[in-house]
């Protein structure tokens, strides 16, 4: 069949619209049309090759559609089935097999591979050129794309599609980073660095979970103060204030729970400084390859802190997402006022908005 998709083709260039042809699903897959897909920074620098995923390729990687077939050897779905759609990962690993999918070994194969592990896509062109599909599991920036069954979740039916794909990853990032990995307790104070979505997540996360000081830092003043707005009990503009010495002196020497969600080697150093004795530091934010960042060693040996380096908030897709609902229709998790919707046509310009930081998390709907 015929789709629309949105292709990546070169670094630092717009994404084009073009007409595609959608292979069949495989025994394993679902055919998924989607309603809506949330953009994630991880896209932007993937169309920039900071990950050297083959192109032209579709990107998108929080989803949200209903199925419209189901291969044969697929379990558990129907057609018109609503589903939000999570990475894809093997099942069979050591790390899937111990609840630690996000950190399955074939990982970065399977999400950044761009391909089916038969080497085939399920796009392609006219002329027969092959177009990468599969991005984590799904690449939804495609009206009709294939994926595999595994990584979709389905949710209830009065569920809002349009709002739901980016619990597929920047919002399961930001808020699985906190509920799963660091668990502050009631209480407990947080600091946050990078207010973007995933900042944002882990805050409303961090504000469900019953911590009771939440300091968010980012340079970006109206962010700190939209932050506010949604819980931050503190903000710090870190171009302005030394974050650390803020953190310290607002919590009385030092967060218990720290989150860089910047992916900035300095800002690391500043979130391992900031954190209490025996503290827990979750980075979650991206890098290119090779990227250091300072760590002082000699002085924090005695602090007893952990760092843990977190990807997919460490979640179980299907467990985590309705979890998430959960919190967001009882009013605990609101994710949906950092999100903003452009037509399908328009997601050049929802990257430009979230590059700009004008949109905290743009969502495509088609
Ligand atoms: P974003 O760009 O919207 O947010 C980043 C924020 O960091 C911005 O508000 C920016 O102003 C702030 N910032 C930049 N430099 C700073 C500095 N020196 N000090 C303080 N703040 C600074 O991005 P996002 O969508 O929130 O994503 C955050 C990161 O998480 C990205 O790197 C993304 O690729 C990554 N990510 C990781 C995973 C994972 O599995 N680990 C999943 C999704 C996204
Ligand atoms: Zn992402």
């Amino acid at each position: 069949m015929k789709t629309k998709a949105a292709v990546a083709v070169a670094p630092e260039t717009d994404l084009e619209i073009r007409e595609l042809t959608l292979d069949e699903p495989r025994p394993d897959e679902l055919q998924v049309k989607m309603v809506a897909s949330g953009v994630c920074h991880t896209d932007a620098i993937v169309r920039d090759q900071w990950y050297p995923v083959p192109q032209p390729v579709v990107l998108g990687h929080e989803g949200a559609g209903i199925v419209q077939k189901v291969g044969s050897a697929v379990s558990g779905f129907d057609v018109g089935d609503k589903v939000v759609v999570g990475p894809s990962f093997c099942g069979q690993c050591e790390q899937c097999l111990s609840g630690h999918p996000m950190y399955c070994v074939d990982f970065y194969d399977r999400n950044f591979g761009a391909k089916r592990g038969d080497d085939s896509t399920a796009f392609s062109t006219d002329d027969g050129e092959s177009v990468g599909s599969h991005f984590f599991g799904q690449s939804s920036f495609a009206e009709y794309t294939n994926l595999p069954a595994h990584g979709a979740v389905k949710v209830p039916e009065d569920a809002p599609l349009e709002l739901l794909g980016p619990l597929g990853c920047g919002i399961m990032t930001g808020a699985g980073a906190v509920l799963n990995v660091l668990r502050p307790k009631p209480g407990s104070s947080i600091v946050i660095f990078g207010t973007g979505a995933v900042g944002m997540a882990g805050m409303l996360a961090a504000k469900a979970a019953g911590a009771t000081t939440i300091v968010m830092v980012d340079i970006v003043p109206e962010r700190l103060e939209f932050a506010k707005e949604l819980g931050a009990t503190h903000t710090v503009n870190s171009k302005e204030t030394d974050p650390v010495e803020a953190v310290k002196e607002i919590t009385g020497g030092g967060a218990q729970f720290a989150l860089d969600t910047t992916g900035v080697p300095p800002v690391f150093s500043q979130m391992t400084k900031s954190l209490a004795v025996q503290g827990h530091g979750a980075l979650v934010g991206a890098a290119k390859l090779g990227t250091e960042a300072p760590f002082d060693i000699g002085t924090l040996l005695v602090s007893g802190i952990t760092v843990s380096l977190v990807i997919e908030g460490d979640a179980v897709p299907k467990e985590f997402i309705p979890r998430m609902i959960s919190l967001f229709q009882q009013g605990k998790f609101p994710f949906d006022k950092l999100t903003k919707s452009y037509p399908f046509d328009e997601i050049n310009t929802a990257f430009a908005d979230s590059a700009a930081g004008t949109t905290l998390k743009p969502i495509i709907t088609f």
